[in-house]
């Protein structure tokens, strides 16, 4: 498989419709790893929100993204190590990282994080102690530096330390340095399994490589790793949701649980200023698929008049996200501001309900 070639019918990459798939219940999964669930979301909202989190919770951008890097990398760590092979570790030791590199920057090229390069490694060849990276454009800077941190502590099996710098308006150094404390097994398991209820959703196949169809309104730049919804102009990006998850609780953790409605607000807020109000008036089965396109669950019940919206989602990835989008959607409908109430069932469903 070569994954920047795209598919002549709907302009998917093999990259994307070879390794993921749409499953019937909302979800985005890895077809090498079923557990990993992935969201496919506008990118440009999480600047947004990090800055909301600093402006309403007095905490410093740098400090924001200390958080944000170490749990992302324990997300990265766990995932990586359950599923990079053995050979491949052994292969980064031997030939250096410049092997596996090729394939993040292959693999950053399609899940649309930007443009990935190796800068170098130091010394060349066996343990390294320092290892650089380039990334242009990227669709996250704190995430991407979590996901290397954590990928070089999966192929050393030790602590690293990373630091970042802007070389201009579009590209960024990181250097990881590797340290001589080695990880203990206990560091790379995290993750409680979430399980998924079954849905009925159909997506249209592509004829050709069996992506849905809906995602021939999205366009994938293989040259700088930037992938757009063609209507809106937005930027979108496959986030892994663990990841997400991770880094939602651990700010929760330390900033206390007003984060949970600063990112339900700024949710809203992106959504008010990004979707149209016919969007937003779409109706049950136009909503239903825009959020199982992008993996945010299963719609199964909404309900919409000026008093009152009413929704229920299956299996929802990241509930605040749902709830500001749900809120963001009423407010364009409606013409109204609208104050939310929500919910998780016991059986995992999110229940949304909304009043001007
Ligand atoms: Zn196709």
């Amino acid at each position: 498989m070569k994954a920047t070639r795209i598919c002549r019918e709907c302009g998917v990459p093999q990259g994307i419709s070879r390794t993921m798939r749409w499953n019937p219940d909302g979800t985005i999964t890895q077809i090498g790893d079923p557990r990993h669930r992935m969201i496919f979301f506008e990118s440009g909202n999480l600047d947004r929100m990090w800055a909301g989190i600093c402006d309403e919770l007095g905490v410093t951008l740098e400090h924001l993204w200390e958080v944000v890097i170490a749990s992302k990398s324990r997300a990265t760590r766990a995932f990586l190590n359950r599923t990079l092979f053995w050979h491949q570790r052994l292969a980064a030791r031997f030939v250096g990282y410049r092997t596996l590199m090729s394939r993040i920057e292959e693999q950053g090229l399609v899940m649309g994080y930007g443009k990935i390069t190796l800068g170098g490694q130091f010394p060349r060849r066996g343990r390294p102690r320092r290892v650089t990276v380039f990334i242009e454009d990227p669709y996250s800077l704190p995430l991407f530096c979590g996901d290397f941190k954590g990928a070089a502590e999966v192929l050393e099996r030790r602590w690293s330390t990373l630091t970042y710098q802007a070389l201009d308006e579009r590209r960024h150094q990181i250097d990881v340095t590797v340290g001589e404390e080695r990880l203990e097994e206990e560091y790379f398991q995290v993750e409680n399994h979430v399980p998924r209820k079954p849905g009925d959703f159909r997506f249209t196949p592509c004829p050709s490589c069996r992506a849905p169809l809906e995602l021939a309104h999205f366009s994938w730049d293989l040259s700088r790793g930037i992938i757009r919804d063609v209507e809106s102009g937005r930027r979108m990006a496959f986030f892994g949701i663990t990841g997400m998850r991770a880094v939602f609780d651990e700010l929760k953790h330390e900033l206390g649980e007003r984060v949970t409605p600063t990112i339900v607000n700024s949710e809203r807020l992106n959504t008010v200023s990004s979707m149209e109000v016919e969007e937003a008036r779409s109706g049950f089965e136009s909503l239903r698929l825009r959020a199982a396109v992008r993996g945010l669950g299963l719609l199964t019940s909404f309900h919409l008049s000026p008093e009152r919206m009413e929704i229920v989602m299956t299996n929802p990835a990241l509930p605040e996200y749902i709830v500001g989008l749900a809120l963001g959607i009423f407010e364009l409908a409606v013409g109204k501001e609208g104050t939310g109430r929500w919910i998780l069932e016991e059986d995992g469903d999110l229940r949304v309900e909304i009043t001007p």
